[in-house]
């Protein structure tokens, strides 16, 4: 007992954001449906007040979006749970992110797989983001300012991709660089957004289904230097 209660004395001090987080994970992400052992604990250990602008700390581990600048925002903790469970990441999965943000979807999604790719339109954003993926120990996080519709193909083809700014339709790119066998998560639509979850069969086939309404800000398009 003693020892237990050092050892929770210490996490505790080490992390004054622990206790907060730990309730946010049971109150706003198991007991609303996301089960996946392996995703509770990805979003346990990642530490989402690093990745807030610092005088939004304290509001970290509400479950809602906050701002983080340039008109974006990071997304709420339970659409984050319910779209890295539905994307079913395998730990030798190479994953694509579609709008990096402020870095947290893309740190969670590390710990889950092999590597994680991730595109960002705004470059102050592209740049802060891998900075605090650095400090915050994500090695296997790899970064790039550019437009998400051409996906990364470079690095191409994915195991699972997912997007985390709205487009009016999937682009056919990023279907393209799906691997078969792959996932695909996604707000779709313009105004009235739907997450959809999609699959590429071995033989290539696609099979698509709406999830929930949700909201995100749209995925714009690049200039074509980017
Ligand atoms: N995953 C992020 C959520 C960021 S909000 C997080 O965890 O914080 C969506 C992001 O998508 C914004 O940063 C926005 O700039 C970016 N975005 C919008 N259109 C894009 C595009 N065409 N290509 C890449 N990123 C895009």
């Amino acid at each position: 007992m003693r020892h237990a209660a050092l050892c929770s004395f210490l996490l505790f001090a080490a992390d004054p954001y622990l206790k907060a987080r730990l309730s946010m994970v049971q109150e706003n992400l198991e007991s609303r449906g996301i089960r996946d052992r392996r995703v509770l604990e990805a979003i346990r250990t990642t530490p989402r007040h690093e990745y807030v602008p610092p005088e939004l700390r304290a509001h970290a581990y509400e479950d809602r979006p906050l701002p983080i600048g340039y008109n974006q925002t990071i997304s709420q903790p339970y659409i984050v749970g319910l779209m890295t469970q539905l994307l079913e990441t395998q730990p030798a999965n190479s994953v694509l992110e579609i709008g990096t943000g402020s870095g947290y979807q893309a740190a969670v999604l590390s710990k889950l797989a092999k590597h994680v790719y991730s595109i960002e339109i705004v470059p102050e954003l592209a740049a802060s983001s891998a900075k605090t993926l650095l400090r915050t120990g994500c090695r296997n996080v790899t970064v790039r300012y550019g437009d998400g519709y051409k996906g990364w193909p470079e690095q191409a083809p994915f195991d699972r991709i997912i997007l985390t700014a709205a487009p009016p339709e999937i682009p056919p790119a990023l279907i393209d660089q799906l691997k078969p066998g792959g996932k695909l998560v996604a707000p779709e639509g313009d105004r009235e957004q739907l997450l959809m979850a999609i699959e590429k069969s071995a033989s290539g086939q696609i099979s698509k289904r709406s999830v929930i309404p949700v909201i995100f800000v749209p995925m714009v398009r690049g200039t074509s230097d980017k």
